[in-house]
């Protein structure tokens, strides 16, 4: 642990961010140079390679999906005027099957919030079948302040838009509408306009169900429908926050034509080992994950067109590359194996860990505990730690006595409603059921305020954010990267040599899933 130098992460991300790499796009260039850079300096370390026949690249295929501007959706009031429905204005709409076109023409049935969650006694599904219909719901879950039902006020996965394809699609349905409400989504139709209407990235060769119909309408549109149907939407909203509220089918159809523009392409996820030294625990693991990709380069694109993605996230690969070249000096490895994999495609929707996920290298039930690193400042030396979801696992406790060793207070979630957990790579690993999350840095930093901390995090993201703009700059201060890469180790190289595995807290929405991957059905 004593040997992490900030300087060496610096010098991990100036190369990583340099033009050069070009913005390590997923399925460009540049990203499979910053791919093939970190294999080598895994390869460098003495680390074993755990990705495909040998290598440190384990192969994700993927699939780009762009749905086409003549596509249409049309709602069917049995009784009244068909409602016509204009692309990016009033709904976007993707076909997940990668199909060039698929007609739908199917009965529609108001799902409320279309969830299955055993662990709340909550089944949406339960008496209706949903086989080849068009489901019309709404984003988020059942509003309360009980911590034992969907977590309170905390946005549990079954909220996830993610969420309600999946489930759906899995149930057998042809396709969903959502209905975009800001205050529930938690922003506007300018954002689900603009990130569902180019191209979106797909696991491709993947045997999980998919919807023909992954839409989103505007409000207004819904009210119409339900209008249409002699219903009021805002009844229809309340009654599905009920218990034993009961979907109903509606006095209507969904008509559409989705033409897609479909691509196939790949990238790497890079998975480095270093084999445990027990004779037994060694079968088990620990995993470490960082994204290196970002959004690449844009040709034709005016001015600078090179999204260099110098905090998000070369920071986070730098501190990986770093834990693990600390763990490769090592006297002696710890009992069980660590794993470190730096992911990809995590900009196109986490779907590089998703694959690491399906595809890990030692059956997910043996993994102790995921870290994940995504997106850490570099701004000096932090006086608090963020380990949001780290509370909901049985290796807490060992968290908190570590932050205590680090002299760091452990800072709570400042919006669970917003559903964060649900949006980096350590969930990936969580939904396969390891106890997972990320490590990342407070707002307070050694010789400032907080305010201070919270202006610089907002000028990130108004100045840096997701742009080219997200450079390295020599006056960038890792040590703090450093903090969090040693505070990392010595919670990895505990839950590695401690004697039993990380599990999630009894009730907890993943521990079902652990449990049954345990049991070895999964
Ligand atoms: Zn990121």
């Amino acid at each position: 642990m004593a040997t992490v130098d900030p300087e060496r992460i610096r010098a991990q991300v100036r190369f990583l961010a340099s033009d050069l790499l070009e913005g390590r796009g997923t399925g460009q260039r540049g990203g499979d140079i910053a791919a093939e850079y970190i294999a080598t300096q895994f390869a460098l370390y003495g680390l074993k390679p755990a990705g495909d026949n040998g290598t440190f690249l384990q192969k994700v295929p993927l699939q780009g999906i762009a749905t086409q501007d003549n596509s249409t959706l049309t709602l069917l009031p049995n009784r009244g005027a068909p409602i016509d429905l204009n692309y990016r204005d009033d709904f976007v709409a993707m076909d997940e099957t990668g199909k060039q076109r698929d007609d739908i023409d199917a009965p529609l049935i108001w799902m409320g919030y279309g969830i299955d969650a055993p662990e709340y006694n909550w089944n949406d599904y339960q008496d209706v079948d949903v086989r080849g219909k068009v489901l019309l719901m709404l984003v988020n879950e059942p509003p309360s302040d009980d911590p034992r039902f969907f977590a309170g006020k905390a946005l549990t996965y079954y909220g996830r838009w993610t969420y309600k394809f999946e489930e759906a699609a899995r149930k057998g349905a042809a396709g969903v509408i959502l209905i975009h409400e800001t205050g529930m989504a938690s922003y506007g139709w300018n954002v689900v306009r603009s990130s569902w209407s180019g191209e979106r990235s797909y696991l491709r060769n993947e045997s999980a169900p998919k919807l023909a119909l992954a839409s989103w309408i505007q409000f207004d549109v819904a009210n119409k429908l339900a209008n249409a149907c002699g219903m009021d939407l805002d009844e229809m909203i309340a009654a599905a926050g009920q218990r034993g509220f009961k979907p109903i089918a509606l006095p209507a159809r969904v008509r559409a034509i989705i033409i897609s523009k479909v691509r196939a392409f790949e990238s790497n996820n890079v998975v480095a080992k270093l084999p445990g030294s027990d004779p037994k625990l060694k079968e088990q693991a620990v995993l470490y994950t960082a994204h290196y990709d970002h959004l690449g380069i844009v040709p034709g694109m005016a001015g600078d067109n090179i999204y260099n993605g110098a905090q998000d996230n070369a920071t986070g690969v730098g501190i990986l590359l770093e834990m693990a070249r600390a763990f490769a000096t090592a006297k002696q490895a710890p009992k069980r194996s660590v794993y470190f994999a730096s992911v990809t495609a995590e900009e196109q929707g986490l779907l590089g860990s998703e694959y690491l996920g399906k595809h890990p290298p030692v059956p997910a039930s043996d993994i102790s505990l995921a870290l994940n690193y995504d997106d850490v400042p570099p701004l000096g030396v932090p006086e608090e730690v963020n380990v949001a979801g780290a509370e909901r696992t049985t290796f807490y406790p060992a968290v908190e006595h570590m932050a205590k060793q680090f002299g760091l207070t452990i800072v709570p979630d400042a919006r669970p409603e917003a559903g964060h957990y649900y949006r980096s790579d350590h969930f990936s690993l969580a939904r396969v059921g390891v106890p997972a999350f990320s490590i990342d840095e407070g707002d307070k930093y050694r010789g400032h305020d907080r305010e201070w901390g919270v202006e610089q995090a907002e000028d990130y993201v108004a100045h840096r954010y997701h742009q080219p703009s997200d450079e390295y700059r020599p006056t960038m201060d890792f040590r703090g990267d450093a903090v969090m890469a040693r505070f990392g180790i010595a919670l990895g190289w505990q839950a590695a040599n401690q004697q039993s595995l990380a599990e999630w807290q009894p009730g907890d929405e993943f521990a079902r899933i652990r449990a049954t991957s345990q049991a070895g059905l999964h």
